[in-house]
């Protein structure tokens, strides 16, 4: 169909699924502390418009973005729930942030000066949220005597509410809570120094909820728990069910018998043994099916096909255990049979995490909500 974009690959996402973890999720937090669905990268990858109103559905009260531009997409599809930005934004875009009553990140004394060098008057005060580095040194204040001398910045200027303080964690997906406790010593000791604390304080990215869920935190910012996807990979058991929200789907193109000694893709690195049935899948690098998932297998028919030879660009062949019929649907992600290929089964053959697998599916794969 057209929303397919004609094309026979896709991914599959589904609402239940966001659903199902949201509600989960919302069930082990008390009433103080608001769900906020972080929809960066395109909603991980699932469509951040899409997932956004998923979410606003099943309750959740507030966003986080990573980018202004990401914002602005929220709010032109009519998203008006709070929406924190992550990252930092350029000073210059103040005026249209205050006017959309976006929250910022702040984390340096510079840019808090520069902001109120450069702006004149605006009718919307701007939201700011200060973050903290407590230890993953990326953005943030360090140490009190910074923090205090933002606070008052901030405080005393007519341009700016103080809305939130924030930290996050580097190890709260680890086993070992030395590091991770360190950091909330840390966090602590700057929230104590605060003279005013303002209405939202919070730690918690999906990792926190999951396995720190006593810490104080008035919200919590759920992200790859909301598609579905643990945090830590396979090291930690999540206390709460996941349900991950994309499947990648796709269907055989071609399907032949080759003989002993054929070869298969770019560089000739598979050689058959015997008298063998490919096929080819269209789904390939430029899809974010990425070249090393050579030797990866996927799923027809609810049996394992290995991938043959190199990934090209838009296309890719697979081992079939017999013939089969060209439109045979192919599990690339997902659960065919009694069997399920999963994120984390990726991830690890790429040697990276599922949060750059789901990130990496790129927009030219039309994406199918169910
Ligand atoms: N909070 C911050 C500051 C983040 O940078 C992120 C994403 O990396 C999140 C929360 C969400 O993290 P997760 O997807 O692990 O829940």
């Amino acid at each position: 169909s057209s929303l397919r974009k004609h094309r026979n690959t896709y991914a599959k996402i589904s609402k239940k699924a966001i659903e199902h973890n949201l509600k989960n999720e919302q069930a082990r937090l008390g009433a103080d502390c608001e769900l906020f669905a972080v929809v960066k990268a395109n909603g991980y990858g699932h469509g951040a418009v899409e997932i956004a109103k998923v979410a606003r559905d099943a309750g959740v009260t507030g966003f986080c973005v990573a980018l202004l531009d990401e914002a602005l997409e929220l709010r032109q599809a009519g998203i008006t729930e709070p929406i924190l930005i992550l990252g930092i934004v350029d000073v210059a875009n103040i005026p249209i942030i205050a006017a959309e009553k976006l929250s910022v990140t702040v984390g340096s004394l510079e840019w808090i000066k520069e902001a109120k060098l450069k702006t004149k008057n605006h009718n919307n005060r701007l939201r700011i949220h200060l973050a903290l580095d407590t230890g993953m040194g990326r953005i943030g204040f360090r140490t009190v005597l910074e923090l205090t001398e933002a606070e008052n910045t901030v405080t005393a200027s007519k341009l700016f509410e103080f809305e939130g303080v924030f930290t996050h964690f580097a190890t709260a997906d680890e086993a070992d809570e030395t590091r991770f406790n360190k950091q909330l010593e840390k966090f602590n000791e700057l929230i104590n120094s605060l003279n005013n604390k303002p209405r939202f304080i919070h730690v918690a990215n999906s990792a926190t909820a999951l396995w720190h869920l006593k810490i104080p935190t008035n919200i919590v910012r759920y992200g790859i728990a909301m598609y579905g996807l643990n945090p830590s990979g396979n090291a930690l058991k999540s206390p709460v069910s996941l349900e991950p929200a994309m499947e990648l789907i796709s269907e055989l193109i071609q399907v032949k018998k080759i003989q002993p000694g054929d070869t298969i893709s770019y560089g000739a690195t598979y050689e058959a043994t015997g008298c063998e049935w490919v096929g080819t899948i269209p789904i390939g690098y430029a899809d974010g099916w990425r070249r090393s998932l050579q030797g990866q297998t996927v799923l027809v028919d609810g049996q394992r096909c290995e991938i043959i030879g190199r990934v090209c660009m838009d296309q890719c062949m697979i081992r079939l255990p017999k013939e089969y019929s060209v439109g045979t649907n192919v599990v690339l992600v997902g659960k065919s049979g009694t069997d399920q290929v999963t994120m984390e089964e990726l991830a690890e053959h790429l040697d990276t995490i599922n949060y750059e697998i789901i990130c990496g599916i790129t927009l030219r794969v039309p994406r199918i909500y169910v």
